[in-house]
């Protein structure tokens, strides 16, 4: 049985043809690049070399490339104007509060990040918890700890969670630990994925049982 309900943030609570997640990754590829010398492009080769190794470009540039300037980084990637062009989603929230189970966020970024999205979509209420990037000590999905942190914290375990994330990788990294995962597949595009897939969180009904 479903007790808790538990949310990525980008591209899963607003649709990725906004093209916010992706001005973020591009945020990302400029900023590694600088750091590391390189074009933009090399930067990106290099960070999806070792894709399986880190959940986040920042943890593979702390772990690897000797990156120290966090919030530097942070606030690079991040501007406080990132959020502007999100329409609000007020029927969302709606939808959201007519499921009578708790939900959390548990997301990559930071939590001025979420704060910002979460103030566009107008979902400021909804949620119990959001597990920032910072809380982890900048550890991401999908390893493992930052999933467990999150249930104890919650006080649930995985198997009484439905994970709903974009990212293939996050979702099964739940699903490995026993945890119920959805994957949001807006646009089709995964279905090799071998688990449940959704288009839509209006799709979400069907698996609460
Ligand atoms: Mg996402």
């Amino acid at each position: 049985m479903i007790k808790y309900l538990l949310f990525d943030l980008d591209n899963t609570l607003y649709s990725s043809h906004h093209g916010l997640e992706e001005k973020v990754g591009h945020r990302m590829r400029e900023y590694a690049a600088a750091y590391l010398g390189t074009s933009p492009e090399e930067a990106w080769r290099l960070r999806l070399e070792r894709t399986r190794a880190y959940g986040t470009t920042l943890e593979w540039l702390m772990a690897e490339k000797g990156f120290t300037d966090v919030e530097g980084y942070l606030a690079a990637v991040h501007p406080e104007d990132e959020a502007e062009n999100l329409p609000p989603d007020p029927e969302l929230g709606a939808f959201l509060e007519s499921i009578p189970l708790p939900k959390a966020i548990l997301t990559n970024s930071p939590r001025e990040h979420a704060d910002r999205i979460l103030a566009r979509l107008a979902l400021g209420d909804i949620f119990t918890h959001i597990f920032d990037i910072r809380e982890t000590a900048f550890k991401g999905k999908p390893g493992r700890e930052v999933f467990e942190r999150a249930l104890s914290v919650l006080g649930v375990k995985a198997g009484e969670t439905l994970f709903i994330d974009d990212t293939p990788r996050y979702v099964t990294g739940f699903t490995a630990l026993g945890g119920r995962g959805l994957l949001m597949d807006e646009d089709n595009v995964c279905a090799d994925y071998p688990g449940q897939r959704i288009r839509t969180l209006r799709e979400l009904a069907n698996y609460l049982g």
